[in-house]
Formats: structure tokens, C-alpha cells, sequence
């Protein structure tokens, strides 16, 4: 499927190499995706640039109210990380529901954002968290939103035959604040979901001062729907007013009909429902952690 596989010590390593190779080469983490990408003949890259020896990359820590999660970290270490599901619970909760145990093990949460699958669990958490991804290129390093890697079905912004990601990091949920994801599937293991979405809310007193909603696929890039997030903003966290945002949510997915998902009114339909369970779940817990 390639020609060479190498194993750069450096990042600085990884980004000279891709330039030598002038395009034919590519960053590989876990392979989960882009190994069955090669033997469909989607990657034709010659020369595969393995970054899962390089020191440094497979933190998960947090520094000043922010957590960092490095490029080698997998979805198993985000899933069973107790400053994750403490501080993040919501990523926890995503990670956790990638593929089978296997798949977990080896497959990375940044490979999960640079594949720019609309359906990405792990992605659809980051953009709940408003998160950001560390690009390193040859002219340097630079914070961008995970949001603005994403260029439509498929299509990141960062091209990894020519720069790399080297970490992501977000704001830890502090007080007052919490997430839930919520998934459906036609199996729990090993397929891409039919929806996902991804809340955090921030209480304060008896108002909701702040919600963040993440949707997917239900638009070639990870939809966040501002409108129902800011309907719920100044208002108490009560089911009426959780159900009156899950059903704006709905309004403005745009699912398409899909021979593998279910059509388009099915979905829409079911947006309304995971949304309110995933916002409902982010209040209870939010109340729970205040009392305990
Ligand atoms: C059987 C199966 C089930 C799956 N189930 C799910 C699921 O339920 N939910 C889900 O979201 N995904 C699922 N996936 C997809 C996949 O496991 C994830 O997208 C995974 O997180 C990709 O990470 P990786 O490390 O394997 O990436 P790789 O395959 O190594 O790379 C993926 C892409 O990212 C690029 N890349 C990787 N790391 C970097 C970096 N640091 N900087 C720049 N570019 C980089 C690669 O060049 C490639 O384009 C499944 C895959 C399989 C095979």
C-alpha cells in the first residue's frame, strides 16, 4: 500500500519529512481510518510518517483551567482519564462510544478530527467544549478552533502531507457546568452512528448562563446549533425549556435522507430526542455534582 513507513523522534523530524516527500507523504497515528483508506485506494500517499514514537504527544493534563490532550492519546485513554471524566465527562462519555475496544485502543482523537467526518463521536464532544488544535508547520506553531479544521465532508484544513496536529485543549468544566453525549446507532460497536450529539450547560443559581449543543451528521461538518443554545440562556433548567431547545436543535438540523442512517424526517425527529436527553442529562448532573 506504501512504499516507505518511517518513524520521525521529533516533530520538527515529522514536518521535514513530509517536505522532503513533497506531498507523497502522510502523518499516520492509529491507521484505523487511514490504513483502510490505502487499501481502498483513497491514500495514495507513498510514504507513511508514523508519529506514535515521538516524545511528548500522549499527555493528558491540565495547566491553568485548560486541559491538553496530546496526538497520540486514544480514545481508551481519553474514556478511562479520571481528569477527563471529572473535568470533561461529556469527551469521556464520547470516546467511550467509538467503535469496538479494539478500534479505542489504537485510534487517536486528533485522527478522529483531521478524518473531518460530520458523524465523528469524539469530535462532535470537542466542539460541545468549543475546543482548539495546536498546528504545527514548518513556519511554526498556532492555535485554531477544532471548528475551523473542518472544510465539508471529509476535508480538514490542516493537510497532514504537509503539517501536523500535535494537540488539542479546551476550557475544564468547572463549577456550575456539566455535559452529556448522546448516541444512536444501529449496534452499539463498530459503525458510525446514525446521529450523535454533544451539550455542556453552565448553571448559574437557578438560570442556565451558558449551553453549547454539537450535532451529528446532520450537515456536511459538525453542526452547532447557536439558536437553541441561546434559547436556553437566562432561563431555568427545566424541562419545558430543555424541550422547547431540543426542538429548536431539530429545526435546524438538516439530516439528509440516507439509505444507511434512516430518512431525513426520521432523524430530524430523533435530533429532538437525543438533544433533550443529552441537555437534560447535563442539568441533572450539574445538579448532582452541586449537592455532592
Ligand atoms: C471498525 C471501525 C469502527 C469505527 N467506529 C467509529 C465510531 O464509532 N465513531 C467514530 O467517530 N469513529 C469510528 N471509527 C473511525 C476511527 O477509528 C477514528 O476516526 C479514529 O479516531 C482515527 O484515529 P487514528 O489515530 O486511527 O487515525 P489515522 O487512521 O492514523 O489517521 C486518520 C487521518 O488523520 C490524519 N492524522 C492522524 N493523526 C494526525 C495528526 N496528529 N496530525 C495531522 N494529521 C493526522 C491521517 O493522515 C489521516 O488523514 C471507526 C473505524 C473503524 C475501522
Amino acid at each position: 500500500m506504501w512504499d516507505e513507513y518511517l518513524f520521525p523522534a521529533s516533530v520538527e523530524e515529522a514536518l521535514e519529512m513530509l517536505e522532503a516527500h513533497g506531498g507523497e507523504a502522510r502523518i499516520i497515528a492509529g491507521g484505523t481510518d487511514l490504513v483502510l483508506q490505502s487499501q481502498r485506494g483513497q491514500c495514495t500517499a507513498r510514504v507513511m510518517i508514523d508519529i506514535t514514537r515521538i516524545p511528548g504527544l500522549d499527555h493528558i493534563e491540565e495547566r491553568d483551567g485548560l486541559i491538553y490532550i496530546g496526538a497520540q492519546v486514544t480514545h481508551s485513554q481519553v474514556a478511562t482519564s479520571p481528569l477527563i471524566r471529572s473535568r470533561a465527562g461529556v469527551l469521556a462519555e464520547a470516546c467511550g462510544s467509538v467503535g469496538g475496544p479494539q478500534i479505542r485502543n489504537v485510534g487517536t482523537l486528533v485522527g478522529n478530527v483531521v478524518n473531518a467526518l460530520p458523524a465523528a463521536d469524539g469530535a462532535i464532544a470537542l466542539f460541545a467544549l468549543d475546543a482548539e488544535a495546536e498546528v504545527a508547520e514548518r513556519a511554526g506553531r498556532r492555535w485554531t478552533p477544532v471548528a475551523a479544521l473542518y472544510a465539508g465532508v471529509g476535508l480538514c484544513t490542516v493537510d497532514p502531507c504537509a503539517a501536523m496536529i500535535t494537540q488539542l485543549r479546551f476550557r475544564a468544566l468547572g463549577e456550575g457546568e456539566a455535559g452529556a453525549f448522546e448516541r444512536l446507532a444501529k449496534r452499539r460497536a463498530l459503525v458510525l452512528p446514525i446521529l450523535n450529539t454533544a451539550a455542556v450547560v453552565r448553571l448559574q443559581g437557578d438560570k442556565v448562563e451558558r449551553a453549547r449543543i454539537a450535532i451529528g451528521p446532520v450537515a456536511p461538518t459538525p453542526f452547532v446549533a447557536t439558536e437553541a443554545a441561546e434559547a436556553l440562556v437566562g432561563q431555568p433548567p427545566d424541562e419545558a425549556f430543555v424541550a422547547e431547545a431540543a426542538k429548536l436543535a431539530a429545526q435546524a438540523a438538516q439530516p439528509r435522507d440516507s439509505l444507511l442512517r434512516g430518512s431525513a424526517e426520521y432523524r430530524k425527529a430523533m435530533v429532538e430526542v437525543l438533544v433533550r436527553r443529552a441537555l437534560w442529562r447535563a442539568v441533572l448532573q450539574e445538579g448532582e455534582d452541586a449537592n455532592s
